[in-house]
C-alpha cells in the first residue's frame, strides 16, 4: 500500500485497520505473504541527506521495521549491510535493490545472530565491505507466544535471549573498536518491555532488558562520543505478527490502540533516522515509543 506520507491527514485512517484476513505464516515469515501489503516507504519516503556518507549495519533488515529503516537510511545517504536469517534471502534481495536504486551500497550478509561468532563476523564483514562502521542498528528479534508458565520451554528461552538480548552485547562489543565519536547505536525494544501482555512473558522480559541495556550502555559510551538509544514500537504490520500471533488475534491487530489500527513500518523509520543522525546529538539513553497513542512510559 502507498500513501502520501507527508500530506496532513487523519492519522487514524491514514492506513488500514482491522479486521484483517486471519492469516498464519511459519518460519521467519515473508513480506510477500502479507495482505494488505505493508508500506515500508518504497514509494513514499523522501530523504534529505541526514545520513550522508554514513555506514550502517542493520539486523533484521529484510522485512518489516528493518526493511523500512534500510530504505530510509539509504535515501538519507547511508551505505548499508543487511543482516537477516538465511531463509529470508528473497526478502533481503528486494531491499538491496531498493537501496541500490537510491544510489547507495547494499551488501547482504545472512547469518543467525544468536551466536557470538556470527555477530563478530558480521561486524568484521561490514567494516570490510563499507570501509568502516558508524551506525549499529539492531532490529532483529523473535516473539514466541506462550500462554502459560507451565509451557515454558528452556530451549526456546535460550534462543530468544540470545537473539533478542545477548546479540546486543556481542554486536556492540565487536563494533566498539570501529566506532568513532559521532557514531550511534540503536536497539529495538517494544511497548511489551513496559506493558507486558500475559502471553508474551518471555518476549516482554527481553524487551525490558533491551530498554535497560540502552540506558546503561549510553552512560558507559558517552565519554567516547557514542550515543545509544532505543525504539519501542507498538503494534506494527510486519511478518512477525502472522508468524507469532494466533490468526484470531491478527484479525483484530492494532484495534486496541487509540488510533484503532497498527502502524506501518514506514511510520517508524524516521525515528531511527532521527536517532542515527546528528539531529539527536544531545539525545542518548532514550527509548522512543512509537505506538499510535498507547502511553507506555
Ligand atoms: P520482522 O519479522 O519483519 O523482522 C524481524 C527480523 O528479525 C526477521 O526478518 C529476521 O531477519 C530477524 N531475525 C530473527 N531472529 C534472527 C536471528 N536469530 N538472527 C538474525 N536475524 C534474526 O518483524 P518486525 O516487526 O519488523 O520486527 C522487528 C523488531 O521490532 C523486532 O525486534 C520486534 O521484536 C520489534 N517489535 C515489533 C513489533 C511489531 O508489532 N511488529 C512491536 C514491538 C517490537
Ligand atoms: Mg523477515
Amino acid at each position: 500500500m502507498a500513501t502520501d506520507l507527508y500530506a496532513p491527514t487523519d492519522v487514524t485512517t491514514k492506513y488500514p485497520g482491522p479486521p484483517f484476513p486471519a492469516a498464519k505464516q511459519t518460519g521467519p515469515g515473508t513480506v510477500a505473504e502479507m495482505e494488505p501489503r505493508p508500506d515500508h516507504g518504497e514509494e513514499s519516503y523522501r530523504g534529505s541527506g541526514r545520513l550522508a556518507g554514513r555506514r550502517a549495519l542493520i539486523t533484521g533488515a529484510d522485512s518489516g521495521i528493518g526493511r523500512a529503516v534500510a530504505i530510509a537510511f539509504a535515501r538519507e545517504g547511508a551505505d548499508v549491510v543487511l543482516n537477516y536469517l538465511p531463509d529470508e534471502e528473497q526478502d533481503a534481495q528486494e531491499v538491496a535493490e531498493l537501496v541500490r536504486a537510491a544510489g547507495r551500497t547494499a551488501e547482504c550478509r545472512p547469518g543467525d545472530i544468536a551466536g557470538e561468532e556470527t555477530c563478530r563476523r558480521l561486524v568484521a564483514d561490514t567494516v570490510a565491505a563499507l570501509g568502516g562502521l558508524d551506525l549499529l542498528v539492531m532490529v532483529a528479534g523473535q516473539m514466541p507466544t506462550v500462554d502459560s508458565l507451565e509451557d515454558f520451554d528452556t530451549e526456546v528461552w535460550h534462543r530468544l535471549v540470545d537473539t533478542n538480548l545477548s546479540s546486543l552485547f556481542w554486536l556492540s562489543k565487536a563494533a566498539l573498536p570501529h566506532l568513532e565519536p559521532g557514531a550511534s547505536i540503536i536497539a529495538t525494544s517494544s511497548e511489551q518491555g513496559f506493558q507486558p501482555s500475559p502471553s508474551l512473558l518471555e518476549y516482554a522480559v527481553t524487551k525490558a532488558g533491551i530498554a535497560n541495556w540502552v540506558r546503561g550502555a549510553a552512560q558507559q559510551l558517552a565519554e567516547r562520543g557514542i550515543r545509544v538509544n532505543g525504539v519501542a514500537p507498538g503494534p506494527f504490520w510486519t511478518p512477525l505478527q502472522p508468524v507469532s500471533d494466533p490468526p484470531e488475534k491478527l484479525e483484530q491487530f492494532g484495534g486496541q490502540t487509540p488510533y484503532g489500527r497498527p502502524g506501518q513500518p514506514v511510520e517508524i523509520a524516521s525515528t531511527y533516522v532521527y536517532l542515527a543522525s546528528q539531529d539527536a546529538s544531545f539525545t542518548s539513553g532514550e527509548v522512543v515509543a512509537v505506538t499510535g497513542g498507547v502511553p507506555v512510559h
